[in-house]
């Protein structure tokens, strides 16, 4: 292949960063007339004799999205789900009946919901782990059947090396899954790190606008992507071809978007720490995170940013002042917000009752700061 840039590649696809895959895949074939859209296939069965049979096995809208989540995780396939937590319950569903679950300390508070579920009904046994950029847990993972990572973690951005721990596990014999939901295919795909299954909840960053609930799973085994189909077809909880739609839609956006947001998070980042009421600030880009130089090398430092003030209540007032940052839960649409976690009563106790997650959207970054400013200088 040439290295002039004036000289394309012989085969442009596989070349193809993934900003332009984003764009490019998933699309109808170009023939003369044909939509350049994928159309919303509202047809919940298929004339026989064809690939597609009935609705809840599978969708021609569903196939645009899950073979363009699949080409931009580089992996053989890829699966949607109605959420991100049922796309974890599938995942779950792998592990067989009292087998054993590795999962970090403070996973996503929904994923820790259904694992102490589960180990509550007997399903399955659960050992944490306390993520760090150099964790040794080949102790807790010996005899285990499957290790979760999340990284960087959601709320306390806490930093894995999801190569190290992947190796860890596949030593002890244990299949590895990772909630990539902060990291996104366009930052990195965790597959060439050695994981086996990639989680998403599509509803955040690959989505991008705060107007669908979806989750995927992204694999390159034929039978752990069959497994979780026929999972999937079973349980009967399918994507909504509408929904798949507005997914797609979304996708097309998410280099330019995650470009944004990431570098509103890292101002937003380095300028709440010059204020004195603000205790700590909590963004993998920051050198004073203990997790930048492996976060930097592998997954970035993401579009979550989490900052504490001196107590709870002068948190819940800081996110109750902001006019153009919405006071809301959830991350990674176009528009920013702002919560303090701890006000949800399922989240995990070490979530420090005056932290305060922003999620940073794609608005102008002087306006975020100087909406963020004068809330906080009101309640200093
Ligand atoms: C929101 C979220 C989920 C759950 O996704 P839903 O689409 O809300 O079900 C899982 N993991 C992480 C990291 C999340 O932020």
């Amino acid at each position: 292949m040439s290295n002039d840039p004036s000289v394309p590649p012989t085969s442009p696809d596989s070349e193809w960063k993934i900003s332009t895959r984003a764009v490019s895949h998933g699309r109808p074939a170009p023939d003369p007339g044909a939509p350049v859209n994928e159309s919303i296939t509202l047809s919940s069965t298929f004339h026989a004799g064809g690939t597609l049979d009935y609705g809840r096995v599978g969708n021609p809208t569903w196939t645009a999205l899950e073979s363009t989540l699949a080409d931009l995780e580089s992996t053989q396939s890829a699966l949607c789900f109605p959420s991100g937590v049922a796309a974890i319950s599938a995942v779950l569903d792998l592990v067989p009946v009292g087998g054993v679950v590795v999962a970090p300390a403070h996973p996503y508070s929904g994923t820790r919901g259904l694992l102490n579920e589960r180990q509550s009904a007997g399903r399955f046994t659960v050992r944490e782990y306390q993520p760090s950029p150099t964790a040794d847990i080949s102790a807790e993972l010996h005899g285990a059947d499957l290790l979760w990572i999340e990284t960087p973690s959601n709320p306390l951005l806490e930093i894995s090396d999801i190569a190290g721990l992947s190796q860890q596990a596949h030593a002890a014999g244990a299949l590895v899954a990772i909630d990539a939901t902060f990291i996104t295919p366009y930052i990195a795909q965790p597959i060439n790190f050695g994981v086996d299954l990639v989680v998403h909840s599509v509803t955040k960053f690959l989505a991008g606008h705060s107007d669908v609930i979806m989750g995927s799973v992204a694999t390159n085994s034929d039978e752990l992507a069959t497994k979780l189909h026929t999972i999937r077809t079973l349980g009967g909880a399918i994507v909504g071809p509408f929904e798949a739609f507005l997914a797609l839609r979304g996708i097309r956006t998410l280099g330019v978007r995650m470009d944004r947001s990431i570098a509103n998070a890292q101002t937003i980042a380095e300028r709440l720490l010059t204020l004195p009421v603000v205790e700590k600030v909590r963004y993998p880009g920051l050198s004073s995170h203990p997790g930048h130089d492996l976060a930097m090398a592998t997954t970035g430092a993401g579009a979550v940013v989490c900052f504490e003030v001196h107590s709870a209540d002068q948190a819940e007032a800081i996110a109750e002042s902001t006019r153009l940052w919405t006071h809301a839960t959830s991350l990674g649409g176009v528009e920013s917000l702002i919560e303090r976690r701890a006000r949800w009563p399922f989240e995990h106790p070490d979530v420090p009752s005056n932290l305060i997650r922003l999620s940073v959207g794609i608005e102008d970054v002087d306006d975020l700061w100087n909406d963020l400013y004068q809330a906080i200088s009101a309640h200093s």
